[in-house]
């Protein structure tokens, strides 16, 4: 199911898998002039091939390589012509993406085909506007923001989620998610474009929520680590119980691991 929706200069192309009737989890693109901003899942790839006929898309820019941002960038190459770009970090991840996903990945968004884009430079320039892009390293290694600033609009994929975000996968990094959040509140935009489709705005408070919870349960973590407690009776300790998600997804998405990493150094 795609859902298509105008924000200013901005379209909006939210995206994902109808099971029973329903979408489980959201993705989103969004297309600015000639450029499309993130693919979607290989699930709603012919979809989005589809909605964007006519729109005159020339690139996709990849924010990370995860595969609900980049699963439509080998069918946009071959049916659009479109020239893909990604961070220089995600090229060879794109190249062979991981095609052993948990069975949660597998039905929400699957593996995506390989894609060869080309590596982002410092800026994405369309006819009116010129997007910085901004290394802001945390969810991944790789993830970049796109940073519009004469219109205050923030593309920042996966570097917010919500205001006060409790479950991480274990290859996240919480401490360098929230470095990377209070250098994008330093450029004080005002809007967000999130990569499960959420408009933010005004983005201020909504990243000052997410700086000032970051920081606290940081603070929390590390006083109970030095009294010798483990992630899980943290768990207990500040959450009471471990998240639903964590059994749905296999251990990957849980309030043990969002711990865990705050536990990381940034
Ligand atoms: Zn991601």
């Amino acid at each position: 199911m795609i859902e298509i929706s105008g924000h200013g200069p901005v379209t909006r192309f939210k995206m994902g898998r109808e099971l029973n009737g329903q979408v489980m989890y959201w993705c989103a693109a969004y297309l600015v002039e000639d450029v499309l901003i993130d693919s979607g899942c290989v699930h709603t790839a012919g979809e989005l091939a589809r909605a964007l006929e006519g729109r005159g898309v020339r690139a996709v820019v990849n924010s990370h390589h995860h595969e609900d941002h980049i699963g439509g960038n080998a069918i946009l190459a071959e049916r659009l012509g479109v020239e893909l770009f990604a961070p220089a970090a995600a090229l060879e991840r794109l190249a062979s993406p991981d095609q052993e996903l948990y069975p949660y990945q597998m039905l929400m968004w699957g593996p995506a085909p390989p894609s060869r884009p080309q590596p982002l430079g410092t800026q994405v320039r369309t006819a009116s506007y010129c997007l910085e892009v901004i290394p802001a390293p945390g969810h991944t290694d790789d993830l970049v923001v796109f940073h519009e600033p004469e219109q205050g609009w923030a593309f920042v994929s996966d570097l917010w989620v919500a205001p006060r975000q409790k479950t991480s996968r274990d290859h996240e990094n919480s401490r360098q998610i929230l470095a990377s959040q209070k250098a994008l509140a330093a450029r004080e935009p005002k809007v967000m474009f999130t990569g499960m489709g959420d408009v933010v705005a005004p983005a201020g408070p909504a990243l000052a929520e997410s700086i000032a919870w970051l920081e606290e349960m940081a603070r929390k973590v590390a006083e109970l680590a030095v009294r010798g407690m483990e992630p899980p009776d943290m768990v207990k300790e500040l959450f009471e119980r471990e998240s639903s998600l964590m059994a749905l997804t296999q251990n990957q998405l849980s309030y043990e691991n969002f711990l865990r990493s705050l536990l990381k150094g940034a």
